[in-house]
Order: C-alpha cells, then structure tokens, then sequence
C-alpha cells in the first residue's frame, strides 16, 4: 500500500517531524513541508533541530539511507505531488486563552490551492489539536473555497488527534494507545484506517525488528476508533483535560497534605493508586504541570466553553490550582531560607518535563519570576534546556546559566528541584552539602528526604507534612 501513498505533513515542528519520520521508516514516500527555510533545511541535511530521544537516529536513517523523506518549503507544489497530507501546524494559545487558529488557515489555504489545480483524489487529514467544529467550519470551508472542490466527493476529510507525550514521542507515534479517526464520510475514514494498518501492520520487517530491538515490544496495530469529526476534535481536549485534573487534583491534596503532621502526599497517591478505577499515572505532585499543550488546551476549552454559555468550573480550578502550585516552591523555600532579596538560589532543572529541551510554560518560568520579585539571584542548570530557556521570557538577561551541575552548588542558599532529569536524580546528601548552607527544596519529590535530613541536609518537599516518626 505504501507504494500507492505519496504523503505530504504540512508543519515539520514537533509532532510534524515525528509524525513524518515515522511514516517514512515504514516506506511511506514523504514530503514534510514548513515555511521555516532552517527546519527545512535541517531536515534534508538528516538533521533534528530539538532535543527528543531516539529522533536524531530516526531522522538521519529516513532522509539519508532509506531516502523516504524529504523536506521542503515549496508547499503547494509539494501537496499536488502527493495523495495525503497530514496538517501538523501549531494552535497556540492567544493572549485571550482562545486557540490560533492562524496556522490552520494557512495550511488548509495552501491545500486548497493545491488541490485546485490536481487531478484525483487526495485525503487532507487535520493531527493538530483544534477546537471543535474547526475541521468542518474552516478547514473544509477554505478547501472548497480555494480549490472550487467538495469534501466527501473531490476529496476526503478527517481529523485525527495526536496524543505523544514530548520525550517519549518517538515511543508513542509506534505504539500508541489508540487511534481516533474522526471522519467526514465513510470513504474518507476508510482510507485512513487502511493507511493506519498499514503503518501498524504486524510483520517481522526491518521497521518492526528495529523498534522491537530499542523499545523491547512488537509493532502491533492499536484500536483505532472511528468517529464523527467533532467528537475526534473533543476527545482530543477531553483527554489532555483529565490529566491536567488529575495533576492539580494530586497538586490540591499535597497542599492539604502538608498541613497535616506525618502525611506524606506518596502514599496518598501510592494508595488511591492502586484503586483499578484511578491508576497510578499522573498522581506525582509537584511544582505544577507545563507544556505546549496542558494549560494551551486547557485554556482553548475554557474560553470555548464560555463563548457556548458554558460557565467551566472545575476547568478553571485545574489552571488556577496549577498556576499557584510553581508559586508553592517560592513559599516553601521562603518558609526556610527566610526574606530572599540578594540570596543565591538555584534551580535544578528548567525544561517542563525530563527529555525535551521544550520549555513551553515550563514551571520554571513562573518561579524564576516570583524569585527574582523577591530580589533574589538566580542560578539555573538544565542537561538540554538552556539554549531554549534563554529565549523565554528573557530569562537569557535576567539569571546566570551554569556551565555545569557542579557550579549550581558555589554560594548558593537554597536548590529548588523543578525538572526531575536523571542527573539530578543521582545527586546524594554530600553534593548539596557543598551549598553555603545545604536547603533543598523537592518539586518532584525524587530524593529520600529521611536519608537527606539525618545527612544534614534541610529539606521541604511538595505534599510532605511535617514528620512526626
Ligand atoms: P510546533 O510549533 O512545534 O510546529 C508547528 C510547525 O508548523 C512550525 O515548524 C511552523 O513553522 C509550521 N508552520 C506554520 N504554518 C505553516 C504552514 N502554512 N505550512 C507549513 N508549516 C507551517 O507545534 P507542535 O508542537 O508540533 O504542535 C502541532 C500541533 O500538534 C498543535 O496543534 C499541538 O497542540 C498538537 N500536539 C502537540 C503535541 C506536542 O507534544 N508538541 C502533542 C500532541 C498534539
């Protein structure tokens, strides 16, 4: 089937150049498109241009052995050249909280030009997270306009949401949990669920071998679920949207937790996890969630919610649980070093999460800001993240950047923990100890605060009353 496939992914940003490499190990002929002449670029040189594991060796093998991908910023030509396109552009948030859709009008203007001028069938797919209704009010709107063609007949229309996780992404585009495919009509659904088995079909092939060998399980073709557009359009904000609940519900009840003397927020969530009906995931207190896609979707449903007469009570709690949460740090840290004008503080761990240098409403960015209100000075060290945070919120001119790990120790008075990397993971009592005076404070609560405290070390952790024994 690959053979019949020509694909092109319109935006080679994070879940485009996923998305595209993955498509082209299996065969598929890809072209992956972006108005950025530098990612284009990159891309063709078999070159990543963010940090994600396992991306760099997958890229270079597609554009460079297998020749499956290409790259390219000549969009309309490309999409007449191929039968699919994926749209992987970005929705951010706009200062209203409410989803751009600017990307999207582009991408769907570029289609239809292109298709206004191509024999045959093409299949437009929307992967982007959208609010509801978009596919069908705009996406297919500006198609028909552009091209004088219509949807269902000319060509097909689906939307299918992408659900990777940054940093294990490479990981989820090959096994991901499922498969929503929101389609227009029957055909189209159709033939993206076959372009899907395809994709995942079980076979003892390169593709297969190569990700068993790294991931240690075989290729198998997930559930995949057909369903209206809009409902693939909500499950996608559904879903995004019951995490962030659970984080800032765990968030809410380590707050509650550490009022109370010998109540550590782990063994709540170690506890309530085991019930079959919560699962353990996403029950990690700490310093808050971040991300390109939390608090953007989050918001994106709020203020759809609103424009439809819908007051979204427990959505707004989940923001403004977490948005309090990055805040806690400060507090804790100020309840120990004491006023934290001219003191040295120092943050381990700047992107949103471990593996990704994504810095996306990084936590971090809300702390730096709250410590430096204090007039303190700010030290950061992050394994991959620095380059990205200099750009964020000028942060470049406003703290130092170590050079290393170790440098973060010098003259320092208190260690905030906000991204849990391996590195800092691997830290003991006696790294800290070379502080002026040893504080930690635990944003992710991965040290054994029993074993710090008898070494010396003042800890406070996000959820951890006050130890009675
Ligand atoms: P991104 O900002 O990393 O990438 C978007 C890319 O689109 C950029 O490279 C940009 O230059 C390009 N672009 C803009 N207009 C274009 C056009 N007309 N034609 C071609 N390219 C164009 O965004 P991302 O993180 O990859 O997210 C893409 C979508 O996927 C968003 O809707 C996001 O919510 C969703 N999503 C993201 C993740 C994630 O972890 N990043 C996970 C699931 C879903």
């Amino acid at each position: 089937m690959h053979k019949e496939i020509k694909l092109t992914v319109s935006g080679t940003g994070f879940v485009g150049l996923i998305t595209a490499g993955v498509f082209a190990d299996r065969g598929f002929s890809t072209m992956a498109l972006d108005v950025d002449e530098k990612k284009v670029a990159a891309v063709n040189k078999g070159e990543t241009f963010f940090f994600e594991p396992h991306l760099p060796d997958l890229i270079k093998r597609v554009v460079l052995e297998k020749k499956t991908l290409t790259a390219s910023t000549e969009r309309i030509k490309s999409i007449q050249e191929s039968n699919v396109t994926l749209i992987c552009v970005g929705t951010p948030s706009k200062s209203d909280g409410s989803c751009d859709l600017s990307y999207i009008e582009s991408a769907a203007k570029d289609i239809g030009q292109a298709l206004a001028q191509k024999d045959g069938y093409h299949l437009v797919v929307a992967k982007s997270t959208i609010v509801p209704e978009t596919t069908r009010t705009l996406i297919k709107t500006i198609i028909e306009k552009e091209s004088n063609k219509k949807a269902g007949i000319d060509f097909g229309l689906c939307m299918s949401p992408e659900f990777l996780r940054e940093g294990q992404s490479v990981h989820d585009t090959i096994f991901p949990d499922k498969i929503v495919i929101g389609q227009f009509d029957e055909k189209s659904g159709k033939k993206l669920e076959a372009i899907f088995q395809h994709l995942y079909r079980e076979e003892n092939d390169e593709f297969s071998g190569t990700w068993e060998t790294i991931f240690g399980k075989k290729v198998t073709c997930p559930k995949i679920l057909r369903r209206s557009i809009e409902t693939a359009e909500c499950i996608k904000y559904a879903n995004n949207s019951f995490l962030a609940t659970k984080i800032s519900f765990i968030n809410e009840f380590a707050n509650i937790c550490e009022r109370v003397p010998g109540v550590d927020i782990k063994h709540i969530a170690e506890a309530i996890g085991l019930d079959f009906r919560i699962n353990p995931k996403f029950l990690q207190a700490g310093a808050g969630f971040g991300w390109s896609c939390f608090p953007k979707d989050v918001n994106a449903m709020i203020t759809f919610a609103k424009e439809h007469n819908h007051n979204p009570k427990l959505l707004e709690s989940v923001m403004a649980v977490n948005a309090q949460q990055a805040k806690r740090m400060v507090q804790l840290t100020e309840e120990i070093v004491g006023d934290l004008k001219e003191k040295q503080i120092a943050i381990l761990g700047l992107s949103f999460k471990p593996e990704t240098d994504d810095m996306r409403n990084a936590p971090s960015i809300i702390i730096i800001d709250e410590l430096l209100s204090k007039g303190a000075n700010v030290i950061a060290w992050d394994p991959q993240a620095i380059e990205e945070a200099k750009k964020e919120n000028d942060l470049g001119n406003k703290i130092t950047f170590a050079n290393s790990l170790e440098e973060i120790f010098d003259n320092t008075d208190a260690c905030l923990l906000v991204t849990e990397w391996k590195q800092f993971k691997k830290l003991e009592a006696k790294d800290f100890k070379k502080m002026k005076k040893p504080v930690v404070i635990d944003g992710r609560r991965i040290y054994d605060y029993k074993k710090f405290r008898k070494e010396g070390i003042i800890y406070a952790g996000i959820g951890l009353g006050e130890i009675i024994n």
